[in-house]
């Protein structure tokens, strides 16, 4: 498999002189398989755009992609009105993403982006023949090998991780998450302490976060969220959906992963600042077989 960062950015597209090096654009990866036309992606934010002009300009006829969404905040759909393909009669796409508990599903949510009110073209106007599909939590095999497991992760709506397996080889996605925490309180002192209700909480919050190091279980590349780092997670974002860089390299090194790259940066956080932690994290001392540490960075392919 190999894996190019189209976009690398969460929460907001961020163009400037202080981005230029690692990307202002949000979420998008290109994965594809050895051997194989297929062309899978992996959200569709404004990184997208250019992946789109790419598809346009080397390929010829018809163009077959699936994009699989981890969920649709916006910074992982913004960039689909945009994406070229969707304007040729000649494009097959299908869209996947998790279900939702709201009365719209994954078509209205991703298409309503094109309407009116939004966009100077409606979604019953394009030319290409695009299907929906939802997922839940689950695994998805395909004739020519590849398999593809999802898993929930912990954000504020629902959201999937994806594991992607083909060739002996595997991708993992871990974001947008942070880290289960236990939402009851331990302190005795606190209005409505139950130590009963507390200690299975604990329980539950052990449970999940070991269910997920099982899902990136000895995976040779995973794309962690890594929007914050720990002081600023500790400093008041945690229960923000998203994770410390730490943690990312934490769960990496848990999990048995042979490559970290972490991912859905901050759109605040500048290249200096970017390149100082990316230069911190690799020259610390990791224990043996500690995983390869990564900062994605917008244009960057990685064969696994
Ligand atoms: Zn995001
Ligand atoms: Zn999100």
């Amino acid at each position: 498999m190999q894996v190019r960062f189209w976009g690398v950015r969460g929460s907001v597209a961020s163009p400037g002189r202080d981005t230029v090096v690692y990307g202002g654009n949000t979420a998008c990866l290109e994965l594809r398989l050895n051997g194989s036309d297929r062309v899978i992606i992996i959200d569709a934010g404004s990184g997208i755009r250019g992946l789109g002009a790419h598809l346009i300009s080397s390929r010829s006829g018809q163009i077959e992609a699936e994009i699989f969404l981890t969920h649709t905040h916006w910074d992982h759909i913004m960039g689909f009105p945009f994406f070229d393909p969707i304007y040729r009669p000649n494009t097959r796409l299908k869209v996947y993403g998790p279900i939702t508990y709201e009365d719209d599903t994954l078509d209205r949510i991703v298409g309503d982006q094109l309407s009116y009110r939004y966009f100077p073209v409606r979604h019953s106007e394009l030319s290409a023949a695009i299907s929906y599909h939802q997922l839940r939590e689950g695994e998805m095999r395909f004739s020519d090998g590849l398999r593809i497991k999802t898993k929930y992760l912990n954000h504020s709506l629902l959201c999937l991780g994806y594991r992607f397996e083909f060739d002996g080889k595997v991708l993992c996605t871990g974001y947008d998450t942070e880290p289960f925490q236990n939402v009851f309180s331990d302190d005795p002192d606190s209005p409505g302490y139950d130590p009963v209700v507390c200690e299975e909480g604990a329980q539950a919050v052990a449970d999940a976060n070991a269910a997920l190091l099982g899902f990136f279980d000895g995976a040779d590349l995973l794309i962690h969220d890594a929007q914050y780092t720990l002081s600023e997670y500790a400093g008041g974002k945690s229960g923000w959906g998203h994770s410390p860089m730490e943690h990312a390299i934490a769960t990496a090194q848990a999990a048995g992963v042979k490559k970290v790259v972490l991912f859905h940066h901050d759109p605040d956080r500048r290249d200096d600042e970017l390149q100082a932690l990316e230069d911190r994290f690799r020259a610390a001392r990791q224990p043996h077989g500690a995983p390869e540490i990564l900062v994605a960075r917008e244009g960057m392919l990685l064969k696994v």
